[in-house]
């Protein structure tokens, strides 16, 4: 569903990725773990377009190139749902309608049912009853549950999640993990940047292991968590387990 061959990018004279060769199957959790400055955002918002890559490189989603730009981005942005660590959310706009703005203004549908689909998604994710607030009336892992709610209610094909609980105090983790595992089972693919090795274990079927831009290690969790080939990955693992 989502591949990239020969992906490179340089921000100026520094690479951030060095020839990435990777193919998501639709349904897979892909965890993308490594250390900072790894290039693991870069990866996302390289897949989402929000950054552009060298040339000579490939990245396609069911098949199609990313476009350049125009209305193909928007209809990719529908495609691909991106979760960031900070939730983002329009803070003008009620939770309701940040999910319905994505549906109305980007695929045209009517206010009415946008409102029916984005309070089952807000149903689904456990925020039902905040539906008429404002953003900062929630806690941080309600807004982050809306946030992925909002990136649901595009109906993409693929989900981003760029460590989406990092920025949550600890009990507000695992509600939200709760919300990606419960999306996981219902088949949806996924590439999640995190640390959640619980996570990682119960929802993961894919670990790649990044450093300085590069994969390193490509396989799946329990051997990754188990028994480590690359030093740098042993290294890293040494250091947040
Ligand atoms: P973290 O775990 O801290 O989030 P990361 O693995 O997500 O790190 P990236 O944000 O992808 O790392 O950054 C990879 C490298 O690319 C870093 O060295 C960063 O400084 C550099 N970089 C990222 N964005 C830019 C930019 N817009 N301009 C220049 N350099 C950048
Ligand atoms: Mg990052």
């Amino acid at each position: 569903l989502v591949e990239l061959d020969n992906v490179n990018k340089h921000f100026g004279s520094f690479q951030a990725l060095k020839d990435i060769n990777l193919t998501i199957p639709e349904g897979q959790v892909a965890i993308v773990i490594g250390p900072s400055g790894s290039g693991k955002s870069t990866l996302c918002r390289t897949i989402n377009r929000l950054e552009t890559i060298d040339a000579g490189g490939t990245i396609r989603i069911d098949g199609k190139p990313l476009p350049a730009e125009g209305k193909g981005l928007a209809q990719l942005r529908a495609d691909v749902g991106m979760v960031f660590q900070s939730f983002n959310l329009f803070a003008h706009k009620s939770i309701v309608e940040n999910v319905t703005l994505g549906p109305i203004k980007v695929k045209g549908i009517k206010k009415s049912q946008a409102n029916d689909e984005a309070m089952a998604l807000l149903e689904r994710v456990g925020v039902a009853q905040q539906a008429k607030k404002m953003p900062a009336q929630l806690s941080g892992g309600q807004q982050q549950r809306v946030a992925i709610a909002r990136a649901l209610a595009m109906r993409p094909k693929v989900m981003l999640f760029d460590e989406p609980t990092s920025a949550l105090d600890p009990e507000m983790v695992q509600e939200v993990l709760d919300v990606m595992v419960q999306l996981a089972h219902e088949g949806m693919t996924m590439v999640v940047v995190t640390h959640e090795m619980g996570f990682a274990r119960k929802a993961g079927d894919r670990v790649i292991f990044m450093d300085q831009g590069a994969i390193l290690e490509d396989t799946d969790p329990e051997s990754f968590f188990m028994n480590p080939q690359h030093p740098r990955a042993k290294d890293f693992l040494g250091k947040i387990l």
